[in-house]
């Protein structure tokens, strides 16, 4: 298949996917939340750690975590320049997710985050039965 895209624009186009972090596997909730008829969640709600979806009337938070930045164990990454880096930033991450978990739960939301590779893969039934639940 050719690339519809000049090579400025592709470029354009991966950092507007980059900047806007792990959308895909939040549209592919989108379309887990309907096939399961869950309903009543918000986007883009103003609260600690910028939630992904938010269900104000049953308090449920629900964060989608890429795997790579938020440090899931199922992604080994070979060895390279700048690991120290990277390696650094991710544990900094990762100390902010529980850190927003926390001030969320002491706020009496239910919080509940999802790893882009349960979506991937289709392992997200425990996780939608959990949501489902507190409906
Ligand atoms: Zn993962």
């Amino acid at each position: 298949m050719t690339d519809v895209f000049s090579k400025e624009k592709r470029s354009q186009v991966m950092s507007a996917v980059h900047s806007k972090g792990n959308k895909s596997t939040e549209i592919a909730l989108i379309s887990i939340f309907k096939s399961y008829k869950i309903s009543g969640w918000r986007r883009n709600c103003q609260l600690t750690g910028k939630p992904d979806f938010v269900f104000p009337k049953h308090k449920i938070i629900v964060f989608v975590d890429g795997c790579y930045w938020h440090g899931h164990g199922c992604r080994k990454r070979k060895p390279g320049h700048n690991d120290k880096y990277w390696k650094e930033k991710i544990s900094k991450n990762k100390k902010r997710d529980s850190f927003v978990t926390k001030e969320l739960r002491n706020d009496r939301w239910k919080v509940i985050r999802i790893w882009e590779c349960e979506i991937r893969k289709h392992k997200y039934a425990r996780k939608i039965n959990n949501i489902m639940s507190l409906l």
